[in-house]
């Protein structure tokens, strides 16, 4: 047997790419933030995680240039050895203070800090407990681990609690959800979580990657719900609303030093380089200093959500500037992904496995930098191929 067969007879991408229907991969030649280009085409940018718009931002990108005039274009070595920058340093400093901890690290993506931190914390007699809808880089980060795995239906604490029960009483417990979840754009709902963590000894850890910019002003779901201190690990992506590349762990003093010492995908992998680290850094003065970007990005989410919903869309349940069009069935998703392609809006078709049968959809999403005439654009082009493809 062929190792490869399986290769050869995975015919499904192709037959869409022949098709000229094929909506992954899609090689922009230019990316301005709001507005992208594809052969020549202008389309306006709702599918992007660039929250705050802040990757075309002056003091960012100037501060991602100087630091490659000073450092260099990579650190060529994991944080472990020879890849630790004094500013990885000071970065770490200052998000342990923005976010409420005693210390944050840095990975080199928010994946490696899901991969990293759940493998290291879950020993084999310990059970990480998730959310149906939590990110694959959890899910992943939950298998590396040698302990065992748990889940519970979606936001759904009663469920929760059931997992919980059924536990035993001595083992360790990590309950990791998404604080804005990536698909619905809704809240973990941690007011409930954390009563119910407390009674049966369970940690919590939030994947803050789409809330952090965002929600509690930019500083963050546990900000917004005034749960920091009883949230026990933060972490978040540099590669949405921090406009770079990378990711963060936040917390305890000796559990951070903990994972520092034994999460492989930190150890065994090199750090951000310097020109990363330094466009993190300054998106994070932004977020601290105007927190007027995460009020005027959440207003957007709310605009579209508000039309959408009344125009005959179903957005589900979002709160934030992530507003999922659900459809429910592969074919009419891509087809309203052509249409509004082809009218120069950049949506996100998602389909199973990443969201279950029944609830294919268009992930869209919104920045601090959309004007006002960019959206009612959108609107417009929404309620165009909405009625032409019969979904509204
Ligand atoms: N967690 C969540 C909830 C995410 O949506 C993502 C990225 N889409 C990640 C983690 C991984 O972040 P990164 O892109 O930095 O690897």
């Amino acid at each position: 047997m062929d190792i490869f067969e399986k290769c050869r007879n995975y015919t499904q991408a192709r037959e869409a790419m022949e098709s000229g229907s094929y909506p992954y991969f899609i090689p922009l030649d230019e990316n301005e933030g709001t507005e992208v280009e594809y052969k020549g085409q202008r389309l306006i940018m709702c599918g992007s995680n660039n929250y705050l718009g802040l990757t075309t931002h002056p003091k960012v990108k100037e501060a991602a240039q100087q630091a490659i005039s000073r450092y260099g274009t990579s650190c060529t070595g994991s944080r472990f050895l020879n890849g630790t920058l004094a500013m990885h340093e000071q970065l770490e400093r200052e998000l342990a203070d923005f976010v409420g901890k005693e210390e944050a690290l840095i990975f080199s993506t928010g994946m490696q800090v899901n991969l990293g931190t759940i493998s290291a914390l879950i020993s084999r007699d310990d059970v990480v407990i998730l959310d149906k809808d939590d990110h694959a880089s959890i899910v992943d980060g939950a298998r590396l681990g040698y302990g065992k795995i748990e889940r519970f239906r979606h936001n759904d604490v009663e469920h929760l609690e059931r997992v919980l029960k059924s536990l035993p009483e001595n083992v360790g417990k990590l309950i990791v959800v998404d604080g804005v979840f990536s698909m619905g754009g809704d809240l973990a709902d941690l007011p409930a979580i954390y009563p119910i963590a407390q009674k049966y000894g369970a940690r919590i850890m939030v994947d803050d990657a789409h809330g952090m910019g965002v929600t509690g002003r930019g500083r963050g779901t546990a900000a917004q719900f005034g749960m920091t201190d009883q949230v026990d690990l933060i972490m978040s992506t540099f590669s949405k609303s921090f406009a770079s590349l990378g990711g963060f762990v936040a917390g305890d003093d000796e559990v951070i030093h903990f994972v520092k010492h034994n999460a492989r995908s930190l150890i065994f992998s090199a750090s951000i380089p310097a020109a990363n680290a330094a466009a993190a850094l300054a998106a994070l003065h932004v977020i601290r200093e105007e927190p007027e970007l995460a009020d005027r990005v959440n207003q957007i989410g709310k605009r579209i959500s508000d039309e959408l919903r009344g125009m005959g869309f179903n957005v589900g349940n979002s709160v934030t500037p992530i507003v999922p069009v659900i459809i429910g069935d592969d074919e009419r998703t891509f087809l309203t992904w052509k249409r509004l392609f082809e009218n120069g809006v950049f949506v996100n078709p998602v389909v199973s496995p990443a969201v279950p049968q029944g609830m294919q959809l268009l992930r869209t999403s919104y920045m601090a930098s959309h004007t006002d005439s960019q959206m009612d654009q959108v609107l417009d082009t929404f309620k165009k191929v909405g009625k032409e493809v019969g979904i509204i």
